[in-house]
């Protein structure tokens, strides 16, 4: 499936001033099997988070959103550490299993504290789309391909 998206590397950058994040962001695309995205760690002063490469332009955009307060929480808490241990107490008294909080599947995982934050920061994506849409790729049968042998390329 080809990639309906790319990452807009400014905008990101706006986001980032938006929210008052002090380090900065870099955005992975990444094949996830049941996320839409995660954030993955600060390393070196940076936050990693991951988005799936099969969203639309528009679900993308939203995720990054989403880990982007993911970021914001880690800096506010302390730390990544923190973040971390905070997500998980959340989940476990929420009463999410395991494999449901690795999944972030059903509605008790949607309604801690963090994720709500982070799923109503989603919204801003209508103010700031962090993500633009690549053009269908050229496939057989389009004109390109009905040019002569010896069209210059
Ligand atoms: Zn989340």
């Amino acid at each position: 499936v080809p990639r309906r998206y790319a990452i807009d590397i400014d905008a990101v950058a706006e986001a980032e001033a938006l929210l008052g994040l002090r380090s900065p962001v870099r955005v992975f695309i990444r094949r996830y099997e049941w996320l839409d995205g995660r954030y993955i760690a600060l390393r070196d002063g940076v936050h990693h988070v991951g988005v799936a490469h099969d969203l639309s332009a528009r679900a993308a955009s939203k995720t990054v959103w989403h880990e982007l307060t993911h970021a914001l929480q880690a800096e506010r808490l302390g730390g990544e550490r923190a973040f971390r241990q905070q997500w998980w107490a959340e989940m476990r008294a929420a009463g999410v299993s395991r494999p449901k909080a690795l999944r972030g599947e059903g509605r008790a995982y949607r309604r801690t504290a963090l994720e709500v934050e982070a799923r109503a920061n989603e919204r801003l994506h209508r103010e700031l789309a962090l993500t633009t849409r690549l053009g269908r790729p050229r496939t057989a049968g389009t004109r390109l391909t009905a040019w002569p042998a010896w069209a210059p390329m």
